[in-house]
């Protein structure tokens, strides 16, 4: 008999993919890692500290999730190349890429410097050229792929506090677009997801340092709570399978309702 289940997991089943998660030993990337790796990918986490990424692999083994880890800097374009050479030596082929190692330093413009300004723009955003670069040769030759950019409401919305991480996360948006029109015909979809207030190491930091934001983003936010990382499992499955062929150029807040919230 043939249920509404089966239909669901052939629309979602990832079994046969490789998918590469940049910052995919914490917080979101780990999360999105685990949807990929319990729909059936193969998972590499990529991100700088070993220790962590150790971890993170213990924990997407217990989730029996088929997972290794790479050493790698996103915003170092060698340690990229050596990233996706790497992969494809061991794998032989890379479907997915999720770009979404992030970091910000907290500064309004006129106290930001210039060396913490690219620190944040090679992180975020020129990491994201590096990475799509790397893996379209790949995705190419196999007919197609899954490419996944993580913006921010700071995307869309401004803060004082956030000139260099608002400017690359609009910016991963933008990309995002460009790369959709210029891949479809390869089979290549691009979208970008726009987490709200994600209750992690980065958005915790945010929280001790600007005085009042906690209370301002739950007030925001329909859903009354902060999301956890693992709200953002289904979305990042969604747009790696071929649930999704037909969604390109896209910027999808996963948010509780903030982004429409008056
Ligand atoms: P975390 O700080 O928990 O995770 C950030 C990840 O990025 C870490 O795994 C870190 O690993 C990795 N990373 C940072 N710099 C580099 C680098 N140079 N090379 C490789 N990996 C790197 O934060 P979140 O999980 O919250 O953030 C994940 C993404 O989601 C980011 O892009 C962030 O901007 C975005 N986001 C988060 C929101 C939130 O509320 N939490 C809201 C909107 C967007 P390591 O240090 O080991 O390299």
């Amino acid at each position: 008999m043939r249920g509404p289940a089966l239909v669901h997991t052939a629309l979602f089943d990832l079994s046969g993919k490789v998918a590469i998660v940049t910052g995919g030993n914490g917080g979101i990337g780990l999360a999105m890692a685990t949807g990929l790796g319990r729909a059936g990918a193969r998972v590499v986490i990529a991100a700088r500290d070993e220790e962590k990424s150790q971890a993170a692999l213990a924990r997407l083994q217990a989730s029996s999730c088929d997972a290794v880890a790479v050493r790698t800097d996103v915003a170092d374009p060698a340690s990229v190349a050596a990233l996706t050479a790497e992969v494809e030596a061991r794998f032989g082929r890379i479907d997915v890429l999720v770009n979404n190692a992030g970091i910000n330093v907290r500064r309004t413009a006129q106290e930001l410097s210039l060396e913490d300004w690219r620190l944040v723009v090679d992180t975020n955003l020129t990491s994201a050229f590096l990475c799509v670069q790397a893996v379209y040769p790949a995705m190419r030759r196999a007919g197609g792929g899954k490419i996944i950019n993580v913006g921010s409401l700071l995307s869309v919305f401004g803060a004082s506090f956030a000139p260099a991480y608002g400017a690359s996360k609009g910016g991963v948006v933008q990309l995002t677009k460009s790369l959709a029109v210029a891949w479809a015909v390869d089979g290549i979809q691009v979208n970008a997801v726009l987490p709200g207030w994600i209750d992690t190491d980065m958005s915790r930091a945010a929280r001790r340092q600007i005085a009042g934001l906690e209370d301002r983003a739950l007030d925001r936010t329909p859903a009354g709570r902060f999301g956890e990382p693992r709200d953002l499992e289904g979305i990042a499955v969604f747009l790696a399978s071929r649930a999704s062929d037909f969604i390109t150029g896209a910027a999808i807040p996963v948010d509780g309702g903030y982004s429409v919230s008056l």
